[in-house]
């Protein structure tokens, strides 16, 4: 409920109507001049409850100077001695009741003075409570974003971990990048250093982050066009070699923070990383179905390749052959040169093979120094043909070891499919116990009945 206040003019009207009664019965009545100081004790409590400080003073002082003086002139009606005791004793009735009016006020103000400032200081708690929830709030929205952007920078990461060739993890860390600087212009570089940047980064194999071109003092004046006012240029690592760059580049400055830079690191880094992974896992496929010393097919590769010529053949009913080769008195070219001068033999033996046979065909390293040909589509006498031909070729090719011009020869058993044999291992069995007879027969020959 909101306390009653007196208008200015009920203020001032209210005292005024007391002194002019008081007044005018001092004047008609001097004689009871004694009236004045309960008529000054209501005015100080009219005054205090409507606040008034001044006036209050300036009564006190005329009311005890009337105290004094108003005896005097009254001095006519009754005993002075008494009436001076009176008027005394009334002077210090209101001094009293000054004080107390005071004090009360006093009390209920520094109370009013103590609910303010409890107020105020609720209010700045109030104020810096809030201040700190909208801090937290723009935290908290800060951190959600960047939760968004590295959820969506890992799943895009993981996508590029799924790629199958080099070409494709390329394109998906053109792509991740783009989506992660959108409306910045992306570019992947192959080779060697195009440009003062990427000879910057080559230089000190790490990426570089401009803000703002036009102040970078480790530019040079004018040496990035207004399309790369902000610009990122990042080393792209292949097995420890640098084998390209990824440039992020935006005609506005300040585009990107030095977190983007560590972003755009991280994918490019998983993006050599998938890329070594591919190279990795080609190379180890090759091994499991290539002969390191040879570059020819292994056994492995031979028994699946045999096994699909089977059901080729037997589907399209035409047939083809299976030619086993072994190198003539090999053993010797190992003992009198070395077993170097043997592989190297090997070597040349599987070129002769590879280049004696078209590309459909399928030359392997059976084991040791015996070798396998499968001579697709073709029936014995092709097949035959073929094998003559390698036997031929191989006859004239001229080595040399220790010195010494040498000839290498080699001996080959031929059997077709179906005609021959009814399962893989038994075309191959056929075809050894020609080789066999080859050997028998003086070697350097092709055995195909
Ligand atoms: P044949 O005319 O009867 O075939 O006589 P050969 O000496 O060729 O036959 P043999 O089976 O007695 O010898 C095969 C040799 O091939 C024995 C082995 O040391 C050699 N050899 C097998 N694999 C390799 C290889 O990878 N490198 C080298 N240098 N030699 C090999
Ligand atoms: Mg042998
Ligand atoms: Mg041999």
């Amino acid at each position: 409920m909101k306390a009653y206040r007196p208008s200015a003019l009920t203020k001032a009207a209210v005292p005024a109507a007391i002194m002019l009664g008081a007044g005018l019965s001092l004047w008609e009545w001097p004689s009871h001049f004694l009236w004045i100081y309960p008529f000054c004790g209501l005015l100080f409590m009219w005054f205090s409850w409507t606040g008034e400080k001044e006036v209050k003073y300036i009564f006190l002082f005329l009311v005890t100077a009337a105290g004094l003086t108003l005896p005097k002139l009254a001095g006519r009606s009754g005993d002075p001695l008494e009436l001076y005791l009176a008027a005394i004793a009334e002077t210090l009735c209101v001094w009293l009741l000054f004080f107390a009016l005071s004090l009360a006020e006093r009390s209920s103000k520094s109370a009013g003075e103590k609910l303010a400032d409890e107020e105020a200081a609720a209010e700045d708690r109030i104020r810096a409570l809030e201040d700190e929830l909208s801090r937290y709030r723009m935290h908290l929205a800060g951190t959600l974003a960047r939760i968004r952007d590295k959820g969506a920078l890992s799943s895009a990461m993981q996508d590029m971990g799924l790629a199958s060739t080099p070409d494709e993890v390329k394109a998906r860390l053109e792509v991740l990048l783009k989506n992660y600087f959108p409306g910045a212009a992306v570019e992947l570089r192959s080779g060697a250093p195009r440009d003062f940047a990427d000879n910057w980064v080559a230089e000190r194999k790490i990426p570089l982050l401009v803000r703002n071109a036009d102040g970078d003092t480790r530019l040079p004046k004018g040496l990035l066009g207004p399309a790369e006012r902000s610009l990122m240029a990042l080393p792209l690592h292949l097995f420890g070699r640098l084998v390209g760059f990824v440039r992020a580049s935006a005609p506005e400055p300040d585009r990107f923070r030095a977190e983007d830079l560590r972003g755009a690191e991280l994918a490019c880094t998983l993006a050599g990383v998938s890329m070594e992974n591919i190279y990795l896992f080609d190379k180890v496929n090759e091994l499991a179905i290539k002969d390191a010393l040879t570059g020819l097919y292994t056994h492995r590769a031979f028994q699946s390749r045999l096994e699909e010529e089977i059901l080729r053949s037997a589907r399209t009913k035409v047939p083809f052959c299976v030619v086993m080769a072994d190198i003539d008195h090999f053993k010797s070219y190992n003992d009198n040169f070395g077993h170097q001068a043997g592989d190297a033999v090997l070597k040349a033996v599987a070129e002769t093979l590879s280049a004696g046979v078209r590309d459909i065909d399928f030359a392997a390293r059976y084991g040791g120094e015996e070798f396998a040909l499968i001579i697709t589509g073709a029936a014995k006498a092709a097949a035959a043909a073929a094998a003559e031909n390698v036997r031929l070729a191989l006859e004239a090719r001229s080595f040399t070891f220790g010195g010494r011009p040498s000839r290498v020869t080699a001996s080959f058993g031929v059997a077709e499919f179906p005609a021959e044999a009814a399962a893989g291992g038994q075309l191959v069995r056929a075809a050894d116990e020609r080789l066999y007879r080859a050997k028998q027969g003086g070697r350097n020959r092709v055995v195909a009945a």
